[in-house]
């Protein structure tokens, strides 16, 4: 599924999106090892996007990381 992602949309990198899962993976707003409670979003497929930040209301926790 990620693989055609990247044929269709601006993706970021593997390690940009490793720095994000592993982010989402220490958050405790991530439910089930896959959605994020904020907004509902699979954060495996969300954290792939380029125009996509992490919702947390105190601020992205990617950027924090980044
Ligand atoms: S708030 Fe951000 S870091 Fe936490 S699960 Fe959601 S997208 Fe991931």
């Amino acid at each position: 599924m990620l693989d055609k992602l990247t044929d269709a949309f601006d993706c970021v990198d593997d390690a940009q999106y490793a720095e994000r899962i592993n982010a989402c993976q220490q958050c405790p707003a991530l439910i089930a090892s896959h959605t994020c409670r904020y907004c509902g979003c699979i954060v495996q497929v969300r954290a792939k996007l380029t125009e996509r930040d992490c919702p947390h209301p105190d601020g992205s926790m990617w950027a924090a990381r980044v």
